[in-house]
């Protein structure tokens, strides 16, 4: 829904008791009064929702959790048992495409361990990927602000290999909707964060020229499907 209203409308006004929206293109303002009384009407007259019965998702993991298992973490990596690790993180949005996500979180391999955040992972935070040797292989850190945890744990490990970030085996798989995720693009950029997987589609700044300068500078690419894109950085 937040999609396709982003798609039509650019701006929206109140004057007196009337609510006003404008269209993408600036050019007229349409007064949307009485669908938005028969929605909250239509809402209203809803009945309410039941619980429904479930499995329980463990979410949240601080970075200091998770670091709590670094040595554990160490010893799997250099034993070869953790193979790379993906951070599959961004927003969530109606448009196809983004099962995407979902696909490429249950296509990896078992050596591989899927940290996420933000409000994509509800397409798969569910799954039951099992562990290695204790180690959940998916780790939901949080939401979208918890980047900072991710950055800690990527630089806690960077710092225990001895490498630079981008030496580590951690690929980011970033989906875009969110005017904060912006920010948090821009965070990753300015820690010269490389060879990030961004998608379904483009933001709307990112243009043909901006979008070269990242990938002369920071090698981002843009998600192809689940299969080429596991192939393209495991071989
Ligand atoms: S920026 Fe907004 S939509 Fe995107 S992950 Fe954060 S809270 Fe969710």
């Amino acid at each position: 829904m937040a999609s396709d209203i982003n798609e039509v409308i650019n701006e929206a006004k109140v004057r007196g008791k009337r609510i006003f929206f404008r269209d993408v293109e600036y050019r007229n303002w349409y007064d949307y009064t009485l669908v938005l009384v028969n929605l909250i009407e239509k809402a209203k007259a809803c009945p309410a929702l039941t619980d429904k019965d479930g499995k329980t998702v463990v979410t949240g993991f601080h970075h200091k959790t998770v670091l709590g298992l670094a040595d554990k973490i160490i010893a799997a990596v250099k034993e070869g048992k953790i193979r790379r690790f993906f951070l599959v993180g961004g927003c969530d949005g109606a448009k196809a495409g983004r099962n995407y996500y979902t696909e490429i979180v249950e296509k990896l391999p078992r050596d591989c361990v899927v940290l996420t955040l933000g409000c994509g992972k509800y397409r798969f935070n569910n799954l039951d990927l099992g562990d290695i040797d204790g180690i959940p292989r998916l780790i939901d850190l949080g939401q979208c602000n918890n980047a900072y945890s991710a950055i800690q744990i990527a630089a806690a490990l960077a710092g225990a290999f001895n490498v630079g970030v981008n030496d580590l085996p951690l690929t980011l798989v970033l989906s875009w909707f969110e005017q904060k995720a912006v920010a948090i693009l821009l965070t990753l950029l300015s820690l010269d964060i490389k060879n990030m997987f961004i998608g379904p589609t483009l933001p709307a700044f990112i243009t043909p020229n901006v979008l070269k300068v990242l990938q002369d500078n920071y090698s981002i690419r843009l998600i192809t499907t689940p299969d080429e894109d596991i192939k393209a950085v495991l071989g």
